[in-house]
Order: structure tokens, then C-alpha cells, then sequence
């Protein structure tokens, strides 16, 4: 370990002699902070422990020994005893949605809504403090997640009748009869284009509306919040994510208004993490305008500065799992039609874009320099996809482009097969497995998901994998839709273990290390950043994370439990433990 201390600090030393030797900048290279006593691991190549670290200048100047590190003191020097304790590389979440969850619980906490008596309960406490005639929403809440395992209809909303309702799933809302009212939608509506209106079996609406939000009048489900407003709930999530751990993330749907805020929190020196950021435009506009839209965009890939960058083009290729809307290679059957309230057991979930338009879009983006990917959920999705980085890669090899697939739930040996041979990487969520996968059980049977978030398949096929979380709704790290705990991400990458207590398809699991990597090294390759961030190694930044307990020595089930002490970003204290 010595050894490796004293090669490190040599070519560092090497490095930087040469160059400052008759500068006063040398003064500069004096260590701003050692923190030592303490077990580093580093991500390097070769997954060395190191005992402590120097930094300078926002920068890891030396990782080795403690006795090393010490003799580089200098009287300015912040030394931070470790105490033994486990120090990692700062972490990445690779796919959030901070806007629209720092908004989410902006004005008032929300509860968490797990079956039909907790969403009733809500109701009838809203109806208390709600003018009458006034719209009351059901926040974001899956049916897979609640315990009734089946997508309410009308009635369950219908304890509020002086109020109407919207239960809010994302692409599917439900109404109640007084929404319904509102909007005069009765059975005589027809379905809006692409969108279907639910009928029960005498050919009423039965309150549940796919893809046909815009039927609904007189509200708008974001809510309304001033510039002002929205740039603080941005601010404040982003500060919850540096105390969970992370030191960067990818932002995975910004339109024009999310970068302008991020603009504005980054020129005034308030942004509290690296944001990676990945521009979505809506995907309905016709394609000749969303071409014209990447040609002129002032941004692509690499746009920005090492707090602040463009990485990733984005379109929404299919719907969620969640919902059952996602598009499946096989129908979703009898359980998944009470799952998602399906009309046609036969469904298969909903591709969004022909493959035409996809290509001559995707091709747009990857001429303009982009890294390109959808999202895409279910088999059919992926598939598709695939199907366009092929002719994009007979073009021109994407390899390059570090193209990925998103989400990318329901996988097949075929598809993983495909990944390898173009080099696609994976931008996955366990949190998914964890939540929704028992009731996804229930829809495709065991054997059906055997290629359900196939982690441990992806890496030995040489494929590149980010974590994320997909964190839209909530504030609370263990508690939100979805929850950004890195560490229950990485308890779930390990484990499989799902809300039920049972792994789910074990021979998927993935090792701590390789854990460990999915937050790290791999999400920061993923952002074009490995030469900068994702390992604690010399001359990369100093993003680290000090926590409670040995993530690599831990009982299994203690590695979601475990907890930050210290964040450091750039080599300062960005969030420290009370
Ligand atoms: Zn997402």
C-alpha cells in the first residue's frame, strides 16, 4: 500500500513539478484537506483500499497510506480523522426528476397512499379544507403499488362528491363522477386521438382516462408556481440529493424551462451537485419541426462546464410498466387487465412513435453530436429501439455515441445479444424490482420476468450499466416515487430482494463491487466524465462520500441502512451530519 502511495504521488508530483515549479501556484498545490484514517475505496482500475486521501485544489492530489498522506501537511491543511470509517467516490444517480419532485411536496407533505383506504382517506380530508366545486388531485401513485393490486374506477373516488377528483398514474388518470360531469365526458364521448376513455360493462365511463388528459377541464396536474417558487424546490432537492450521498446526477427530461432554471441556479453559484442534463423535447410535434428544433438548438452533448452539462437526447418511446401501458412483446393478460383496468386482455401497451419518425429524428440528434436514447420500458419498446440504432449504426458505428437503452425492463437474450454486438450501454432503476415486482410477478408469471432487470446478463456480456432511480414524486430518500437512496439502489442490485421479502430471479445478482460501479465509474462513463469523476483517483475531483458503515464488509441487508456522514464535492464540505 505503501508503494502504491508513493507511485501515485510521484507522478502526480511528476505532473505537476515541471509546470509550477517557478509559479507561485505551487503554493495552490499545498493540500486544502487530508482525510485520513479511514478505508478508501477508490474504483480504480484495480479496486484498490488506500487508507487516506489528499486534496487540493478541488482535486484528489494523493490516495495511500496514512503515514504518507500526514507528511503532506501543510498549516492551512483541514485534516479529517475518518476513524476508521468507509470513504467512496462520490455517487450518481443517472435518472432523476428533480423539478417535478421538489415540486411535488412544495406546498404541503404528502401521504403515502398504499391502498384505496389511505387514497380515501386523503379525499375526505382535502374535501374538508377544498371549496366546494374545486379540483382535489390524487398525487402520483401507481396501481402496482397499491395493496388492492387493481387500478381503481370511479367508485373508489366517488366517497368526494361535491368535488371533482383526478387520481393522477401518470399516462393513465382516473376520474370520479363529479370530474366526469365536469368535463362532460359520458358514454357517448368518443376517444380522443391515440387515447382511450374506460367503459364499464354497460358502456359507462368507468373514470379512467389513457392517454386522454386533455379532456380534463379547468386544471392542470403540475399545479402553479412561480419562477421564483420552482428554482427554490429545484435548489432544495438538489441539496437532498448531496445528503443522500450523491455528488452528481443525470436530470432526464429537461425542456426548455428546466434549463433555464438550472441556468439560473448555476450563474449564481447555487447549484449544489454535477447535474448531467438530458434534453427531451415533446416527441408529438411532426418530425420535419423536431428535426429543425435539434438543428438549431444552441446546446448538444458536451454543451456546459463540469457542474453543469448537456449529455443526452431523449425521446418517450413507450409507456410504463406501472400502468400498463408500456409496450410488452406479449399481451398483458387476464391479471394485467384488473392490474391497469384494460378493456382487451389481448393488449399489448402503446409504442409512440412510428419507426420512421424515430429514425429520421435519432439521426438528426446523432448528426448534431448527441448520445442518444428513449425510453423504453417494455420488450416491444426495446426492441424497436434497437431495431433504430442498427440502421443508425449501418450508417455510421454508434458505438462512439455511447447510446444506451433506458429503463429497458423487460429484456430478452436476443436484445442483450444486440446491446453487445453495437456497444449499448443500460440505464436501469432496481428500485423498479424492488416496488412493482410482485405484482409484475402476478402479470407474467416467474418465468416471465427471468430477464427482468437482467444485471448480472448485461455485465457478462461486456455491457456498460448506470443506476438511477427515476426519483419523480417525494421528498424522502427512502419514501418517494421513486426512492433515491443510492444505497437501496445498490442493496437492491445485490440482493434482488423485493418489498415481499423473496429474491426475485437471484441468479441476476450482481456483486457489491459492481454495485458499487453502477453509481460510480459506470454512471460517470455514461455522462462522458470517467476521465473526471466515478473513482477516487489522482487529479480526478474530489467528490467523495464518508459513511457510516463498510459497505463492502456489511451484513447484506445493512447496505440499505447505511447512511452519510460527510459529502464532499469539489473538496469542500457540501453536506456534513448533524
Ligand atoms: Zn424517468
Amino acid at each position: 500500500m505503501y508503494d502504491l502511495f508513493r507511485s501515485k504521488i510521484t507522478r502526480v508530483i511528476m505532473k505537476i513539478v515541471p509546470a509550477l515549479l517557478f509559479s507561485s501556484a505551487l503554493i495552490a498545490a499545498d493540500p486544502d484537506v487530508i482525510l485520513y484514517n479511514g478505508k478508501i475505496v477508490t474504483v480504480d482500475p484495480a479496486f484498490s483500499i488506500a487508507h487516506a486521501v489528499v486534496v487540493s485544489g478541488g482535486r484528489v492530489l494523493a490516495v495511500g497510506t496514512d503515514e504518507a498522506a500526514v507528511a503532506t501537511r501543510a498549516a492551512n491543511t483541514k485534516m479529517i480523522d475518518l476513524h476508521g470509517r468507509t470513504v467512496l467516490p462520490g455517487l450518481i444517480d443517472s435518472h432523476v426528476h428533480a423539478l417535478e419532485a421538489g415540486l411535488s411536496e412544495f406546498r404541503a407533505p404528502l401521504p403515502p397512499l398504499d391502498s384505496y383506504a389511505a387514497v380515501q382517506r386523503f379525499l375526505r380530508e382535502k374535501a374538508k379544507t377544498t371549496p366546494k366545486g374545486e379540483w382535489i388531485v390524487v398525487p402520483r401513485t401507481f396501481p402496482t403499488r397499491l395493496e388492492e393490486l387493481r387500478m381503481p374506477t370511479k367508485d373508489v373516488l366517488d366517497v368526494i362528491t361535491d368535488h371533482p377528483v383526478v387520481f393522477d398514474a401518470s399516462y393513465v388518470v382516473i376520474l370520479n363522477s363529479a370530474a366526469l360531469q365536469k368535463c362532460g365526458i359520458d358514454r357517448d364521448t368518443p376517444n380522443p386521438p391515440g387515447g382511450e376513455i374506460g367503459k364499464d360493462a354497460n358502456g359507462e365511463p368507468n373514470g379512467v382516462l389513457k392517454n386522454a388528459q386533455a379532456l380534463l377541464k379547468g386544471i392542470s396536474l403540475g399545479g402553479h408556481f412561480t419562477d421564483e417558487e420552482k428554482l427554490r424546490a429545484l435548489e432544495d432537492q438538489l441539496k437532498r440529493y448531496v445528503a443522500a450521498g450523491l455528488t452528481g446526477v443525470g436530470d432526464r427530461a429537461v425542456d426548455h424551462e428546466q434549463i433555464g432554471l438550472y441556468e439560473r441556479l448555476h450563474d449564481s453559484g447555487r447549484l449544489p451537485l454535477r447535474v448531467s442534463m438530458t434534453w427531451r423535447p415533446d416527441a408529438s410535434q411532426p418530425t420535419d419541426e423536431l428535426i429543425r428544433a435539434i438543428e438549431t438548438a444552441r446546446y448538444t452533448r458536451g454543451s456546459g462546464d463540469d457542474w453543469l452539462r448537456f449529455s443526452t437526447f431523449k425521446l418517450t418511446l413507450d409507456g410504463g410498466m406501472t400502468i400498463g401501458t408500456a409496450y410488452q412483446r406479449q399481451p398483458y393478460g387476464a391479471f394485467g387487465k384488473q392490474l391497469y383496468a384494460k378493456t382487451d386482455p389481448d393488449d399489448r401497451g402503446q409504442l409512440f412513435i412510428a419507426p420512421a419518425k424515430l429514425l429520421a429524428v435519432m439521426r438528426a440528434a446523432r448528426n448534431r453530436g448527441w448520445q442518444l436514447t428513449t425510453h423504453d420500458q417494455g420488450g416491444g419498446a426495446i426492441d424497436a429501439w434497437l431495431d433504430t440504432l442498427a440502421a443508425l449504426d449501418r450508417e455510421k458505428p454508434i458505438s462512439p455515441t455511447r447510446s444506451f437503452v433506458m429503463h429497458a425492463s423487460f429484456q430478452s437474450p436476443g436484445a442483450i445479444a444486440r446491446m453487445k454486438k453495437m456497444d449499448i450501454a443500460a440505464d436501469t432503476q432496481s428500485q423498479w424490482l424492488y416496488l412493482d415486482g410482485p405484482a409484475l410477478e402476478k402479470v407474467f408469471g416467474n418465468d416471465g420476468l427471468r430477464w427482468f432487470f437482467p444485471l448480472r446478463s448485461y455485465l457478462d456480456a461486456g455491457i456498460k450499466v448506470a443506476a438511477g432511480s427515476d426519483h419523480m414524486i417525494g421528498h424522502d430518500k427512502n419514501r418517494s416515487v421513486n426512492p433515491y437512496n443510492p444505497f437501496v439502489s445498490m442493496w437492491t442490485e445485490v440482493s434482488r430482494e423485493m418489498t415481499d421479502g423473496r429474491a426475485l430471479h437471484p441468479e441476476q445478482k450482481i456483486t457489491r463491487e459492481e454495485a458499487l460501479k453502477t453509481h460510480t465509474i459506470w454512471a460517470a462513463w455514461l455522462q462522458f466524465a470517467e476521465d473526471k469523476r466515478g473513482s477516487i483517483e489522482p487529479g480526478k475531483f474530489a467528490d467523495l462520500v464518508v459513511i457510516d458503515r463498510d459497505y463492502l464488509t456489511c451484513p447484506e441487508d445493512e447496505i440499505r441502512r447505511i447512511e452519510p456522514v460527510i459529502v464532499l464535492i469539489d473538496g469542500k464540505i457540501a453536506w456534513e451530519r448533524k
